[in-house]
């Protein structure tokens, strides 16, 4: 991964997904033909295809999580001077503005790490140019089933992260968690290198529509 440094914030985030090798699985001519129009008419103002493309045209999501929010514990360090104590707050909200676009997936926090779904957890720095990491695994159908995020304390060059740069890499490895890709869109939340700290139109619209479609290979 070429790295450039640059004035301003410099995230790097890394999805690595250890995915089942799938079996493609016929879908019913009228599901087909629902999927292409779907991807005729709503692709527009979004990276969708540039994520078709990343994933050997396999859509991964979760299932519907309206009535069972995924569980989302978030670690708070003691006694480790690298942490600001904010920042688990602002990781929650990182979640909490993915959850206002109104997907069929919805989040909420339990203290219990043992409980959750979901593990939000510090590491110092990464060995590799990033300062996150999400990894999740999917079903043999697409269906992403589990998931854990790791966020750097300190940056690849050991300056330790912002305020700033924590909700923006939260953000963006939340993007990663709902099952979305890098873009080459700089103004995304999901660029591979992030520089903006809010969520793009694009990014939400290429949210809605992983969502308004099921897992699986599309085309
Ligand atoms: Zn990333």
């Amino acid at each position: 991964m070429s790295t450039p440094v640059r004035v301003g914030v410099l995230l790097l985030g890394l999805v690595l997904a250890w995915r089942t090798v799938p079996g493609i699985l016929p879908r019913a001519d009228s599901a087909a033909a629902r999927i292409a129009a779907t991807l005729e008419t709503r692709t527009v103002g979004t990276y969708f295809l540039e994520l078709l493309d990343d994933h050997d045209q396999w859509n991964y999501r979760w299932p519907d999580r309206r009535a069972e929010p995924l569980r989302i514990w978030v670690q708070e360090p003691r006694n480790n001077p690298a942490y600001d104590r904010t920042w688990a707050t602002h990781v929650r909200e990182s979640f909490a503005v993915w959850d206002r676009l109104g997907l069929p997936l919805t989040f909420s926090f339990t203290p219990d790490s043992s409980r959750a779904d979901v593990r939000v957890i510090w590491v110092d720095r990464f060995t590799e140019r990033m300062t996150g990491r999400t990894q999740w695994k999917n079903n043999a159908q697409g269906w992403i089933v589990g998931a854990d995020i790791e966020l750097a304390l300190h940056l690849p060059d050991g300056r330790r992260v912002t305020t700033d740069g924590v909700q923006a890499i939260a953000r963006h490895e939340v993007g990663h968690l709902i099952g979305l890709d890098h873009t080459t869109d700089t103004t995304s939340i999901m660029a591979s290198q992030v520089y903006v700290t809010e969520l793009s139109e694009s990014d939400r619209r290429t949210a809605r529509l992983v969502y308004a479609l099921p897992a699986g290979k599309l085309r």
